[in-house]
């Protein structure tokens, strides 16, 4: 028999997620956000779900292939563009349409050859400084790209740093500002909004929400603004599971301690279980005492160091588990259980989306039917 643990996606998931988003933004076209292997899900099990998306928006041209194999023939987004003149030969092959955000990019596009003039999203750098045209440079950016014959459309794109949270006068509302100042006079359909955006703003905000908004996280299953939200609050379910079994139960003894290094001591009489799942898994190794975990959809404790292959959990909340229970490491556990992927990133201190694209290789996936 194999080791118990396995990942179960879950596509009814992934489409009342993206049902949510779309309902928080209903006159704006959604790009279904699929980076990163669809943040960890595979690009191939996440398809199905995201069937009602107005697009795809990703950063591996590898993935853009993947997703056109898979026989999607309406708009594919490179949210980084293109990383190399060549890049633009698979753009117009596959009619990728692709972000702007230096420079460099728009001299490609003046000596490309192509077929069929490119939809291309020019980014501004509203105040996050990662990627984009500085407000000063934006409208010649604009200018240069309005005057080539290889661009078809100009879409005005910004990405912000704080849209997940709201601070008075501050961070997302000066970067909208900006954004909003800067493009006011240009033509053509705007894209601004993240998952925090389009949850959090788009709803009151017509010209925040623009005329398509690009929710990642929020698709999979987790609050981008947690633990000030929680994906209760907001109306999204798990979309990955990650699942496992008791293998072991230990009596323990008050002075009897777990694991490496001892970090736990009982202080009293307690039963623990040893669950089929490490950080080779992609369980984070920092989660501490106490983390969540569900055995047998009862919600109980982490305890002592997470190791390669296994965690241990206080069985006290579930007496009657045994060899075999079935373990909820994140995700949808049994009898309609649910611990989200947040809770457990969070007491790790890390974020749902460090968590759902660290899942290991080795861990057997398999779609929910
Ligand atoms: C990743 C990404 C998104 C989606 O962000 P979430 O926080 O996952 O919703 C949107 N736009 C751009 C440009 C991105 O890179």
């Amino acid at each position: 028999m194999p080791r118990p643990i396995e990942a179960v996606i879950h596509p009814q998931a992934l489409a009342h997620n993206l049902r949510r988003a779309r309902a928080h933004a209903p006159d704006a076209r959604v790009w279904a956000v699929v980076k990163a292997n669809a943040y960890g899900h595979g690009i191939e099990r996440v398809y199905a779900g995201f069937q009602a998306a107005d697009g795809f928006a990703l950063l591996d041209l590898d993935e853009a292939q993947r997703v056109r194999a898979l026989g999607w023939r309406g708009p594919i987004l490179l949210l980084e563009g293109c990383f190399d003149a060549r890049d633009l030969e698979l753009c117009s092959r596959l009619s990728l349409w692709h972000t702007v955000h230096r420079e460099a990019q728009i001299d490609w596009l003046a000596a490309h050859k192509t077929q069929a003039p490119h939809h291309v999203f020019l980014k501004m750098n509203s105040g996050m400084n990662r990627l984009g045209f500085t407000p000063s440079a934006y409208r010649s950016a604009w200018l240069r790209l309005s005057g080539l014959t290889q661009v078809e459309s100009i879409t005005l794109m910004t990405h912000f740093a704080d849209a997940d949270r709201d601070e008075p006068g501050g961070g997302m509302a000066r970067q909208w500002a900006v954004f909003e100042a800067t493009t006011r006079e240009l033509p053509g359909e705007r894209s601004l909004c993240n998952s925090a955006a389009t949850l959090r703003h788009a709803p009151e905000n017509a010209a925040v929400r623009g005329d398509w908004v690009r929710p990642g996280i929020a698709l999979y299953g987790s609050a981008p603004d947690f633990p000030d939200r929680s994906i209760a609050d907001w109306g999204l379910q798990p979309t990955m599971t990650l699942r496992s079994e008791l293998i072991a139960t230990q009596d323990l003894q008050p002075g009897d301690t777990v694991g490496y290094g001892s970090r736990y001591t009982a202080l009293r009489p307690m039963r623990i279980g040893v669950v089929a799942c490490g950080y080779a898994d992609g369980y984070p190794r920092s989660a501490p005492n106490g983390a969540p975990i569900l055995v047998d959809g009862v919600r109980c404790e982490m305890v002592g160091r997470v190791s390669m292959d296994m965690v241990t959990v206080d069985l006290t909340p579930a007496p009657t588990a045994h060899i075999g229970s079935e373990v909820t490491l994140w995700g949808q556990g049994p009898g309609g259980a649910v611990l989200p992927i947040d809770e457990v990133a969070h007491a790790a201190g890390t974020v749902g989306y460090e968590l759902m694209c660290a899942l290991a290789l080795r861990v057997p996936t398999r779609v929910d039917d």
